[in-house]
């Protein structure tokens, strides 16, 4: 079943009234105007939006961590409906409102059949190392859509990053016959339609998979989608009270007429790290990296401390910025406590924005690390009854150890048993009092019932007793 809406439903004769105004309006003040902002699609007199629910039927789309894509991407997308048909001149339509399965041909010509300007691709995702996080949109690789799906990828790409998502960018890729890859952008551009894939956030990666995890979020990004739309056509709205029809979208970078999503085939050149500094008596240690790529930005990295056998799951790069344009190279210093007892062999990757990466130099440790790494933990389970005693008591402890000074760990212990130790103290304190009336009302509660015992018993023989005292 396909649903189409031009106004809102439900609505009353004050809604109706509206409609039939902005009808009236429609044909003299168009709701969006193309030369404003530097908007560089014209969507003409009207404007026809199709949201594409992906997947569907027995194309589930990934199940990882215990989701079902394809309704994900249903839910998501009947509220960005719902919310766009809240906007003025504006035909909103579904590829799919049920759990049906559709090729991406059957999408595309669907798109067409409505005469529509823009067909919406509605995702998530999952990547096989499960590391990956954060937000992507891919468009078409081929002008003047290009230039469409960045000005819109931007848009919504900024509120997802306000939302607290990680950007990895507007990007294109390319098949084998050198067509765009992905089926429903080249199925829709070859009949003339704009259309873009939205990757909202990671399902199977710990930090993405909170922003997915419930209906009302996944609602939450049709809205988002919706209004990002709204600002990329430069819709205005009379029942939300807002006109974004000179909303300023991205523009060219220097050098190009119209700005565009990069596609990036190749690694970064050159990742190389080098010792900053290091301290074998705490396992920490800092250590430079620098890579460069010229083609698209550096967005995450990865370290090994095994010589690059196995890595630590990836992490934003410092500073990283998908949406900057900036290509050339980056660097950030790396922070590492390392475990004692190991010998680290360190190797880092860093990956651009098509997640290819480059492999830095061996760092490989001179000596094991070797120090006392329980100490704080010591410190804070320490039975302690009151702060000022437990400090004493500490003192006294170590100078009975009698260690060589090398070897004295006190100094640490001194600082954490003053300041993080004095409030598990207090707690411990509080538990202490707590416990002990506990124990007082246990033995008062108890002693009562054995005198209440002693009472009852004296009622039930009050003949023998007294025959006794007599
Ligand atoms: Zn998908």
């Amino acid at each position: 079943m396909r649903r189409k809406t031009g106004f809102r439903k439900g609505a009353g004769f004050f809604a109706r009234t509206a409609a039939l105004t902005a009808v009236l309006l429609w044909g003299l003040f168009p709701p969006f105007s193309a030369e404003a902002a530097g908007r560089l699609q014209d969507p003409g007199e009207k404007l026809v939006v199709v949201i594409d629910p992906g997947h569907g039927g027995e194309n589930l789309g990934t199940t990882e961590n215990g989701h079902e894509e394809k309704s994900m991407t249903l839910t998501t997308a009947l509220a960005m409906y719902q919310e766009l048909s809240l906007y003025d001149g504006v035909e909103v339509y579904l590829t799919r409102s049920g759990d049906e399965d559709l090729t991406l041909e059957q999408r595309a010509a669907f798109a067409e059949s409505v005469d529509a300007d823009f067909l919406f691709s509605i995702h998530y995702n999952a990547s096989v190392s499960h590391d990956l996080f954060g937000s992507e949109v891919w468009v078409s690789a081929f002008a003047p859509y290009n230039g469409y799906g960045f000005q819109f990828g931007n848009e919504i790409l900024q509120d997802l990053r306000k939302k607290g998502l990680f950007l990895r960018g507007v990007k294109t890729r390319l098949g084998e016959k050198g067509t765009d890859y992905y089926g429903i952008i080249r199925c829709s551009v070859s009949r003339d339609i704009p259309a873009v894939i939205i990757e909202h956030c990671h399902v199977d990666e710990p930090g993405d998979a909170a922003f997915c995890d419930s209906e009302e979020k996944l609602r939450e990004f049709g809205r988002m989608d919706a209004t990002a739309v709204a600002r990329y056509f430069g819709l205005k709205s009379s029942f939300l009270g807002v006109d974004y029809s000179d909303y300023p979208l991205a523009q060219a970078q220097d050098g190009l007429t119209v700005p565009v999503a990069v596609c990036d085939t190749t690694a970064p050149t050159e990742c190389l790290i080098q010792l900053e500094d290091v301290d074998y008596s705490t396992g920490e240690m800092s250590v430079s990296v620098s890579a460069s790529d010229p083609d698209s930005p550096l967005l995450y990295y990865a370290y090994s401390l095994d010589g690059g056998t196995t890595f630590e799951p990836r992490e934003a790069w410092p500073g990283a910025d998908a949406l900057s344009g900036d290509t050339g190279g980056a660097s950030f210093t790396l922070e590492l406590t390392i475990p004692s007892g190991e010998r680290p062999v360190l190797v880092v990757r860093a990956y651009n924005q098509y997640d290819r990466y480059a492999e830095s130099n061996v760092w490989e440790s001179s000596s094991v690390f070797w120090y006392r790494e329980d100490e704080e933990t010591e410190d804070v389970l320490a039975p302690a009854i009151g702060s000022e005693s437990r400090e004493e008591g500490e003192k006294g402890e170590t100078q009975d150890a009698s260690l060589a000074p090398g070897e004295n760990p006190e100094p640490e212990g001194d600082g954490s048993a003053g300041n993080g130790g004095r409030l598990p103290a207090i707690l411990a304190f509080c538990l202490a009092v707590l416990f002990a009336l506990f124990v007082l009302l246990l033995l008062l509660g108890w002693m009562g019932r054995i005198r209440s015992m002693g009472r009852r018993q004296r009622r039930k023989e009050p003949g023998e007793k007294t025959n006794q005292r007599r």
